[in-house]
């Protein structure tokens, strides 16, 4: 067992700007290639002052503050290189409503998010699936009206085809027995005409076209929400891949200003030329509140995703003849999006899933270093997120261009039951092929995609090293020879993570002069059993000499 710690006393949002303070009693790893040390930290105005011997750790930090760690283990601050840090804090503001068994269950379940609403904001549901409840039936508003009864409420079906509603909504939205059905739309009626609750395809517009537009302070509170889900979970900086508009940027900066972001954020900018030319004129790195925020990429797109066989494909999908996926970005527009991102020295992340896509990508990044010059040292270090399915031959070029490869190793583990009926056995050689990636030189960094996939560092830690879900399937791995070593692992959510956001000289690493942004396990994931990995508890999330997540482990989590 765990004992409290005792020391954590130092409150989340306490600034320890002019404090020093002592972690000790911790096994360490300094970086992801070092062995772990049984050392002690001394942390300074928020930076790394020392690490090493502990009685010599306790003479530099004499008088200061200590925190026990007890034996847990301590690694450099775990960042994930692409989540979605607004969709994130919208998707815990929604209820889940799959896997209902009936609609008072469901019902009950939107009950439970209206706690952190604002008065008067919709309440949310997704995912409610009629032919899972007795009798198939539709629900009805009144159902709903017994759990939220005070505000309107709308919860889509599983399929996005139709919303469910309560009573406020349909009077917020002026509807009554005598509104008529939309041209392709339909409102489930009652035996008197009357609306029922349930709006299906062209007829949700009549709800939505109600709902009111999200606020600042509705983006503020998700996007607080979310990077506290992520500190929780051991995180110290999300790579937000939203692609946000200035407005947005905006409120990031005012939060960030006001030192309420418990982690790093490092976002990018919508590509809209609009949304660029104040950002350009900014300067090259715009770094707010202590870092905690940096703003210095645009995220754009080159094609769709697997799934939905909407990611480019150089040849047919091999399970559907004719299609080769969607382009959505004009191949020209991203050429000239690379060369102006040069040209300002900020980053250019392009999502590229299929091997056109990741070609036509590679092409942009290739046009730009050759119209623009050599890159330099450090260069602006484009990047490709998600580097999924790339054509053998291209493989080299990401070395070759300085190309960072962004990958999500629990997309790999996702969608492993299908991917190779998507490009069949052939492409499927340089698809989620980290190994090949590595091999050729490419740089590579990690991140989960969230909320497509969960927040949690270490699932995709666990999906890079074992490349196997998480009953243990298939034996050995998917693919096992692209699994990463343990090492290469946890360099993509630290040190890794740290260069594609040119942060190598001062995130990633224990070392003095770096920031105090560490991540601390009960268990060490290093050799844990693979099994044990996703549920290792985080003890402490600590960012700047801030503690953004501590917990005691009295609560019955044996470690
Ligand atoms: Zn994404």
């Amino acid at each position: 067992m765990f004992p409290l710690l005792v020391a954590l006393s130092l409150a989340p949002s306490t600034p320890t700007s002019s404090n020093v303070f002592l972690l000790e009693g911790a096994n360490v790893y300094t970086s992801a290639q070092a062995r772990p040390q049984a050392a002690s930290v001394v942390v300074r105005d928020g930076k790394i002052a020392f690490v090493g011997d502990p009685a010599a750790a306790r003479e530099k930090a004499a008088g200061a503050s200590v925190i026990d760690l007890k034996g847990s283990f301590l690694f450099p601050g775990w960042a994930d290189a692409h989540g979605h840090l607004l969709g994130l804090g919208k998707s815990l503001e929604t209820a889940d409503l799959r896997g209902a068994s009936d609609a008072t269950e469901a019902a009950k379940r939107m009950t439970a998010i209206t706690a952190t609403l604002p008065e008067g904001a919709w309440a949310e549901g997704r995912g409610w699936d009629q032919n899972r409840w007795p009798g198939e039936k539709f629900p009805d508003a009144r159902e709903l009206d017994a759990a939220v009864p005070n505000r309107p409420a709308v919860a889509r079906r599983v399929d996005g085809h139709a919303v469910w509603v309560n009573s406020a909504a349909l009077r917020a939205a002026g509807i009554d027995a005598s509104t008529p059905d939309p041209p392709g739309g339909r409102i489930l009626r009652r035996r008197d005409a009357s609306p029922s609750g349930v709006f299906v395809d062209n007829a949700m517009r009549l709800i939505e076209r109600t709902m009111p537009a999200a606020s600042a302070a509705d983006f503020e509170r998700q996007v607080l929400a979310a990077t506290r889900a992520c500190a929780k979970v051991g995180l110290t900086q999300v790579q937000d891949a939203s692609a946000y508009a200035p407005d947005q940027v905006a409120a990031l900066e005012r939060l960030a200003q006001r030192g309420e972001l418990p982690i790093r954020i490092y976002t990018t900018l919508s590509p809209e030329p609009s949304a660029l030319s104040g950002f350009f004129a900014r300067g090259a790195r715009i770094g707010l509140g202590q870092d905690f925020l940096t703003v210095r990429a645009i995220k754009t797109y080159a094609d769709g995703a697997l799934g939905s066989r909407g990611a480019a494909l150089l040849e047919d999908y091999s399970d559907e003849k004719g299609n080769r996926g969607l382009l959505v970005t004009p191949p020209e527009r991203l050429d000239e999006l690379a060369r102006e991102a040069r040209g300002h020295g900020w980053q250019l992340w392009i999502h590229a899933i299929g091997d056109r896509g990741n070609r036509i990508a590679l092409d942009a990044f290739e046009k730009a270093n050759r119209a623009v010059g050599k890159p330099p040292a450090g260069g602006d270090r484009p990047r490709i997120e998600h580097a999924q399915v790339i054509a053998l031959s291209d493989i080299p070029r990401f070395a070759r261009e300085k190309v960072i490869a962004s990958v999500q190793p629990t997309h790999a583990t996702s969608d492993m039951p299908w991917a190779e009926l998507r490009v069949g056995p052939e492409r499927i050689a340089g698809a989620y092929a980290w190994r090949k990636l590595k091999k050729a030189g490419a740089r590579l960094t990690g991140g989960s995609d969230f909320p497509v996939e969960s927040e949690n560092p270490l699932l995709g830690f666990y999906a890079a090293v074992t490349r196997q879900d998480l009953s243990g399937r298939p034996p050995g791995g998917w693919r096992p020879e692209e699994k990463l070593t343990r090492g290469e692992a946890l360099a993509l959510f630290t040190s890794d993570a740290a260069y594609a956001a040119f942060e190598e000289n001062r995130r990633g690493l224990i070392a003095p002069g770096f920031e105090a942004d560490f991540t601390v396990f009960a268990e060490d994931p290093m050799v844990a059993e693979p099994r044990r990995l996703p549920s290792i508890p985080v003890v402490l999330t600590m960012v700047g000499g801030r503690v953004a997540y501590g917990r005691g482990l009295s609560g019955g989590v044996a470690p």
